[in-house]
């Protein structure tokens, strides 16, 4: 049966449309009116939205309601009621408002990085109406944010709530000045989704995929990705149908996924969806990977969201689109058509450049994980060094108006700020850097260091208050100013001249670029240890407390949540390569060692030559010794981790100690591989794994 695309899509959301059916006129129009300003509902308006929605969703079939909410470890949590309600001897569907705008989850064990002591652990959640509610699983779902009683942040929903409410104010701050008044301003987020698919029976079989996501063992196979053959090629049948699946599921919950293509390496695809506000492209963002994982099985396949899944193979990243869009939806990063519009834009651009260059520490903390580690910085992926492309024609313009004089600014009219109509940049040319982790794209701003798995919360977060932050500062300048176009000639040109060090055209990827970021004073945090503690830096605290969009406490609560992460990653992988040495390696190795030491000793009597099977046998058995060898240091650090000198130090442990150990015992083992006869080996090797999927 065909389905109408019109008909499935966003056909299990609660959205304006269904509202605007469903509600008194009377009730939609205040509804409106109070998430316009930004208030939450009356207990009078919940209760008619809550009976309509429950309507809805039975109707839909839906039989439990949840508060679906992002608790800090990551991943979405959920926790069904049912709407039945005993009423004497019957049983009646009920579901308040009350229930729509709170709901109080026994959540003690999600983490809270200290904020909640245990008598007061339990939260609440509290009804987010700016992300549309929505039917999973016979459930609807309402999108909330997670808070402990004194009113601290225990999600990401909520301090991603806190950061928009700021951009909006000051970029609104900043219009004002062009003469532009809008209701509001809103961080748009289109996200880009990189993944991998791999044969269920394959991923069975490999523990080390089972218990830390990426295979912690594996040679090469003798084709990777050299021949990029892959990229854009055309779909194998099982993907195409997992894609047509996915598609689906996603189009139902009013996801837009647009775009599916393979990406470089081999068995790795992406997923773009169309951009909508933050709020709602993280939500979206999380379903989509929720239900890579879940549409997978389904077709005998498994969806590897892990950020480095394979060693030697690309991995998996997740592009952030960014821009600002105003309450009538007008970009402004977009260059505009009209000097006022350019200068506009300008200065948004400066913001935007200033910001990265202030926080690059901030913006580097934000995509830091122990898998992300994999990627920054190894030639495949956005280095770890925060820069900004902008391409060579923006570039060469930002530098006229630089090198100007304040004197020739002066003599020049109103809103002309050296170039009277900006070029049109194309939106998606040749000088397109991949190596820039912070690309200017034409009329938005992506940012590539994001990992597969990561929450895209957080960077927005960070972009949206350091951002916010100098927006601020720049309206506080300007509307102190005697002569606007005078001072924001100045303003301009001095905040190019200040920060031009973090613009970057070239490649990213080369040894000589990690060089001049140093000369140019650059941050270059190389791992997740190095790079996390700096979150609660005295700017960081300063910055963050004065917009409002975490405490102090919150600050550091999530800094000790996200360290301790790092560490048990660490700890976990390193439990489980040892268990896979020992338990099926080291066995295997011994194993076909005697069989080639067995066949020697046959061949032996009957006078045949065994150079090749003692050379053989002499060169295992010497590889043998050294994972014993090495195992076992492994497993001595990790027993002497000096967890008393609390979690930073033991970061720097795991590190620079047990990570050290596990690189060191991975290389004889897939040295080990190579010389290991298939059929002794207990996994299934790279080359099965990248390209059994047909
Ligand atoms: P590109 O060719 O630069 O990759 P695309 O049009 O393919 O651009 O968009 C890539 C992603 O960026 C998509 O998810 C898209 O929805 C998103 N995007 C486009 N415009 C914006 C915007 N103004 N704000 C945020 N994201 C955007
Ligand atoms: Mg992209």
């Amino acid at each position: 049966m065909e389905i109408k695309m019109s008909d499935l899509f966003g056909s299990m959301v609660f959205n304006d449309d269904v509202m605007k059916q469903r509600l008194p006129h009377a009730t939609y129009k205040e509804m409106k009116k109070a998430l316009a300003a930004g208030q939450g509902l009356t207990h009078e308006i919940a209760g008619v939205v809550a009976n309509a929605m429950k309507d809805w969703a039975i109707e839909k079939g839906a039989t439990h309601y949840t508060h679906w909410f992002q608790p800090l470890n990551g991943v979405t949590a959920e926790k069904h009621e049912a709407f039945i309600s005993p009423d004497r001897d019957k049983v009646i569907m009920e579901f308040s408002g009350k229930e729509l705008i709170q709901g109080e989850p026994d959540a003690s064990s999600f983490p809270s990085g200290g904020l909640r002591a245990t008598f007061e652990a339990r939260g609440y959640t509290a009804w987010d109406p700016t992300s549309y509610a929505f039917i999973k699983d016979n459930t609807l779902c309402i999108p909330t944010a997670f808070c402990s009683y004194t009113g601290e942040a225990l999600d990401k929903k909520t301090p991603l709530l806190r950061s928009m409410e700021v951009i909006s104010r000051q970029a609104r701050r900043i219009l004002r000045l062009f003469g532009r008044e809008v209701d509001s301003v809103e961080t748009t987020v289109g996200s880009e989704q990189e993944y991998f698919l791999i044969d269920k029976a394959d991923y069975d079989r490999r523990p080390d995929l089972i218990y830390t996501g990426r295979t912690l063992f594996g040679a090469r196979p003798s084709k990777g990705q050299e021949m990029e053959d892959h990229y854009f090629g055309t779909l194998k049948p099982r993907v195409a149908e997992f894609m047509a699946e996915l598609d689906r599921e996603l189009w139902q919950l009013g996801i837009l996924a647009k775009t599916e293509h393979n990406e470089v390496a081999p068995g790795q695809h992406e997923l773009a969806p169309i951009y909508t506000s933050a709020n709602v492209a993280t939500d979206h963002n999380q379903l989509t990977m929720e239900f890579l994982r879940k549409v997978a099985p389904r077709h005998g396949l498994v969806c590897l969201l892990h950020e480095k899944p394979f060693a030697g193979v690309n991995g998996s990243g997740k592009h952030n689109n960014w821009s600002l869009a105003t309450s009538e939806g007008y970009n402004l990063l977009n260059p505009g058509d009209n000097p006022k519009d350019n200068a506009q834009f300008l200065l948004f651009l400066c913001a935007v450049i200033r910001a990265v260059d202030e926080h690059q520490d901030l913006l580097r903390i934000s995509v830091s994980s122990a898998a992300n580690d994999h990627r920054l910085g190894a030639s495949e992926a956005p280095p770890a060094i925060i820069s900004i492309f902008l391409g060579q024609e923006l570039t060469e313009i930002l530098e006229a108006l630089a090198s100007k004089s304040d004197y020739e600014t002066k003599q020049k009219t109103v809103m002309d700020i050296g170039v009277d109509i900006l070029p049109k940049f194309p939106r998606d040319t040749t000088d397109r850097n991949r190596t820039s982790p912070f690309a200017f794209t034409g009329n938005k701003f992506e940012f590539r260091s994001l990992g597969s798995a990561f929450s895209v919360s957080g960077p927005n977060i960070i972009l949206n208050t350091i951002v916010a932050d100098v927006l601020k500062q720049f309206a506080d300048e300007l509307e102190q100013a005697e002569d606007f176009a005078v001072s924001l000639n100045r303003l301009i040109r001095h905040t190019i001249r200040d920060h031009k060090r973090i613009i970057f055209n070239g490649n990213g990827y080369s040894a000589e670029w990690v060089a001049e970021a140093e000369r140019r004073g650059l941050l270059n945090y190389r791992c997740t240890a190095d790079a996390l503690p700096h979150f609660t830096d005295a700017k960081n605290v300063a910055l963050f407390t004065r917009h409002g969009v975490f405490t102090e406490s919150e600050l550091k609560s999530r800094t000790a949540i996200m360290q301790e992460n790092y560490n048990k990653t660490i700890h976990i992988e390193a439990l489980t390569m040892i268990d896979m040495v020992n338990r099926d390696i080291l066995p295997a190795v011994i194993d076909y060692t005697a069989f080639l030491a067995d066949a020697a000793l046959k061949k032996d009597r009957l006078g045949i030559v065994t150079t090749t099977e003692k050379a053989l046998a002499q060169t295992l058995s010497e590889k043998i010794g050294l994972i014993a060898e090495r195992v076992a240091a492994l497993s001595a650090d990790l027993a002497a981790v000096p967890a008393a000198a609390g979690c930073e130090a033991e970061s720097h442990y795991y590190h620079d100690v047990v990570f050290a150990d596990m690189e060191s015992l991975r290389v004889v083992v897939d040295e080990s591989e190579l010389l290991v006869s298939s059929k002794y080996w207990p996994y299934p090797s790279y080359g099965e794994m990248l390209f059994r999927v047909r």
